[in-house]
């Protein structure tokens, strides 16, 4: 049992976490010749092994790290695999809020290199994607190493392309870094890439998963074309008409965004 209390302590190491709870596998078989044995003795209502084992490794642990145990929805899971000895650490996902602001010509996604489409090739150096910087590898750049977390995935508040600015206040985006060995985010933390052109800020870390994303404005200039000649009074009314309409907001291959 302190093997295996230790082996888990040393797993821990380098992780952030407040609260944990740690599952078992049993080895094969063990969990039949239980059923077997309790229904050869008709013993009942007891803990099982498994549940008595894991309850005293979690009381172990606990005391051994000063760290809370909450079963439902702890930060890092345990599961320690009896049969393979080994021991497996899921730390929950962290959400992050945050705003940028970019120049005309950064595009907000990572894009496929042009050359290989993904695959990897000499151009991208075998990372697949463009290596000219967007928002999101600016971003995945910073925070990945800041957080421990190898995979994140960005919720862009509404769409944007090449030729956007996003100026003065910035634009908000939220990303979920995946099994993160820290959960914290600097204080006033603020990030500039690309010779100061993408600037990332306002960091904050979310209770969990956001069911609402923060709304935020958006200016837009868009071209019309007439076939008769406009005068100043019909400009008039179509910007009282133009008051509180619903504008749908298309582009290529994209679901629609709504204003
Ligand atoms: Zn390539």
């Amino acid at each position: 049992m302190d093997e295996i209390r230790s082996d888990i302590q040393r797993r821990l190491r380098g992780y952030e976490f407040r609260t944990f709870s740690v599952g078992l596998s049993l080895p094969e078989g063990m969990q039949e010749r239980e059923d077997q044995l309790r229904a050869e003795y008709k013993l009942k209502g007891r803990e099982t092994i498994k549940a008595w084992l894991s309850k005293s490794l979690s009381e172990r642990v606990a005391r051994a790290t000063h760290r809370r145990v909450d079963k439902l929805n702890p930060e890092l899971a345990v599961l320690a695999d009896l049969d393979a000895s080994e021991v497996r650490l899921n730390a929950r996902p962290v959400f992050i809020y945050g705003r940028y602001t970019k120049p005309a010509g950064v595009s907000q996604r990572k894009t496929f290199c042009a050359s290989c489409r993904g695959g990897g090739c000499a151009v991208c150096g075998y990372s697949g994607y463009e290596t000219k910087a967007s928002v999101e590898s600016t971003i995945q750049k910073r925070l990945g190493p800041l957080l421990g977390s190898k995979k994140m995935k960005f919720t862009w508040i509404g769409t944007e392309d090449l030729e956007s600015t996003v100026e003065s206040s910035g634009r908000p985006f939220v990303v979920e870094a995946k099994n993160p060995r820290k959960r914290r985010v600097p204080r006033g933390f603020v990030s500039r890439t690309g010779m100061g052109q993408i600037r990332v800020s306002s960091l904050k870390l979310l209770p969990s998963r956001p069911l609402k994303l923060p709304g935020f404005k958006f200016r837009t200039r868009v071209a019309i074309e007439s076939t008769s000649t406009i005068n100043p009074e019909d400009l008039r009314r179509l910007s009282r008409l133009m008051r509180n309409v619903v504008v749908e907001f298309r582009r290529p291959g994209e679901k629609p965004a709504y204003k």
